[in-house]
């Protein structure tokens, strides 16, 4: 059996994190959605949630971006391997991302299709 994913999105915008939870409930490879508003939510989350499979990361972010998010990561090794994909309007910020560890990266606005696919390459991991 196909494993289902616990998938924690990351975003300040409320629209922008609503969106993404909606298409991830419509994906049958998700389990349970997690969400935080910044860096440092989504970091005391990993703290406290058991298990979370994959993040989805926006970058700009107030109180700790994603690039801040991602260095703090990478600097955790229980956390190390978890993978990152990265959703942001900026596509400058691409090399910045994949620098700090994350795994793929998602120009927005976000399609369902491109997001499945890049849940498939992850599920494709285990
Ligand atoms: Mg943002």
């Amino acid at each position: 059996m196909e494993k289902k994913l616990k998938i924690l999105a990351v975003d300040d915008d409320f629209i922008n994190l609503k969106l993404i939870s909606s298409m991830l409930k419509r994906n049958d490879n998700v389990d349970t959605i997690v969400e935080a508003t910044n860096g440092l939510d989504a970091l005391n989350l990993l703290k406290t949630e058991v298990q979370i499979d994959l993040i989805l990361l926006d970058i700009k972010m107030p109180v700790m971006d994603g690039i801040e998010f991602l260095t703090n990561l990478q600097s955790m090794p229980e956390f190390q391997k978890l993978p990152v994909i990265v959703l942001t309007t900026d596509e400058t910020r691409k090399n910045e991302a994949f620098d700090r560890g994350a795994f793929d990266f998602l120009v927005k606005p976000i399609r369902d299709h491109d997001l499945s696919s890049k849940i498939q390459k992850v599920i494709d991991l285990f």
